[in-house]
């Protein structure tokens, strides 16, 4: 790292693919197809209706100098009516909506806006690695939530020690969930929201995967449930929903006062979305919604497929109704880190390994579903010739 990089970031950990990567390159260099399941990033293009109304609005020169930092009203609007008539969810879109340049974004800008130096915030012991990065990158500290399979991955807030408690101020949850794939009931998102009210947490839920889900279970938005309004934001995106992951477009609800503090912050990082952007995703968020259906149907048929082939290989995995994502048990006898370089250099298959996502990712792997059809079958085929 240069001598000019600040002292915080040695606090970040180690790039965990860096071994991978190199390996697949010397497999490539060799003339092997090396083939991926281990992105998070839609196959598919974004469905062609956004990308025709974008055409259009970059013509239009109003659309050429600074967008509106919250969103353009058109946009939170959108948002609003996206969360009506998926949720039920009415909010205000003036105070209550305000525009990410993706959810990412957003998550790492939660940071400076509501955690000082030195505090505390609770995390899900497997998750979103920004999670844990945006804390460092603020020098705040991150508590993992114990997330194991005998408790459905449901991050376990309830066993925080108090004087973690003391210093909290803000935790994050995410269902359904990326890795692990796992789902919350709403009496979950009760006791979250109950856990946040007496400890004085900003409760957040990112809830990127809130469109991507299978045999008929509708994943639920935490602002439905009572008393949400009060401490909670949710984060949602286009990325996963709509296939507009290179986009940059997403956006956060919530707690007025949160929002405006949000704001605020924003405001002195970042100008908001290039406004055709935003208008590419009003179409996404307004017009009909097939073809959300039919991805959810094309995942669906990739996970069954997927799961016959776990089921011959004798692995064990969490059974997934919602994300991209399948959550796979390592064999007996491999860390996460050996049985993906295994992987890697028999059968020429990337797979994320899971202790890239937190302290309980040890153990467990994670495959994406987001790969061509053809290339899943050739992948599974050369993981079934495994011994
Ligand atoms: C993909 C993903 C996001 C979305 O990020 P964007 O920045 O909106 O593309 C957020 N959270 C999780 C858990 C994800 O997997």
């Amino acid at each position: 790292m240069s001598a000019h990089a600040a002292k915080r970031l040695e606090n970040l950990p180690p790039y965990l693919f860096a071994e991978i990567d190199r390996k697949k390159a010397a497999l490539v260099a060799e003339g092997h197809d090396v083939i991926s399941l281990g992105i998070g990033d839609p196959d598919k293009p974004t469905f062609p209706r956004s990308g025709k109304r974008m055409s259009e609005a970059v013509q239009d020169p109003q659309n050429h100098q600074y967008p509106s930092y919250a969103g353009s009203p058109a946009y939170r609007a959108a948002c609003a009516q996206f969360l009506q008539t998926r949720f039920g969810v009415h909010v205000n879109p003036d105070s209550e909506v305000l525009a990410l340049i993706g959810s990412k974004e957003g998550i790492a800008n939660l940071f400076p806006a509501f955690v000082d130096p030195g505090a505390w915030t609770l995390i899900p012991g497997v998750g979103y690695p920004v999670y844990s990065g945006g804390g460092i990158l603020n020098d705040s500290k991150s508590w993992w939530m114990p997330m194991r399979a005998e408790n459905d991955f449901l991050a376990d807030f309830e066993s925080t020690p108090i004087d973690v408690l003391a210093q909290a101020k803000m935790m994050i949850i995410s269902y359904p969930n990326n890795p692990t794939s796992a789902v919350a009931p709403p009496e979950y998102f009760d006791k979250a929201i109950a856990f946040a009210r007496e400890h004085g947490l900003l409760l957040v839920h990112d809830n990127a995967y809130c469109d991507i889900a299978y045999d008929g279970y509708r994943p639920g938005s935490i602002l439905e449930r009572p008393g949400a309004r009060e401490v909670c934001l949710e984060l949602f995106s286009t990325s996963k929903s709509y296939n507009m992951t290179g986009w940059r477009c997403a956006f956060v609800a919530g707690n007025a006062e949160a929002i405006a503090t949000f704001a605020t912050v924003k405001s002195n990082i970042d100008s908001g979305i290039f406004t055709a952007v935003q208008d590419a995703a009003i179409e996404a968020f307004t017009g009909p919604q097939d073809e959300v259906r039919q991805m959810c149907e094309l995942y669906q048929r990739r996970r069954d497929v997927v799961l016959r082939t776990l089921d011959d290989m004798g692995l064990e995995y969490h059974y997934p109704k919602g994300t991209i994502f399948i959550w796979v048990k390592v064999p007996e006898g491999y860390t996460s880190a050996e049985y993906a370089e295994k992987l890697l250099m028999e059968a020429h298959v990337i797979v994320a390994a899971g202790n890239a996502y937190g302290p309980d990712g040890e153990g467990w792997f994670r495959l994406s579903l987001a790969c061509d059809d053809r290339r899943l079958d050739e992948a599974l085929n050369r993981m079934k010739e495994l011994t």
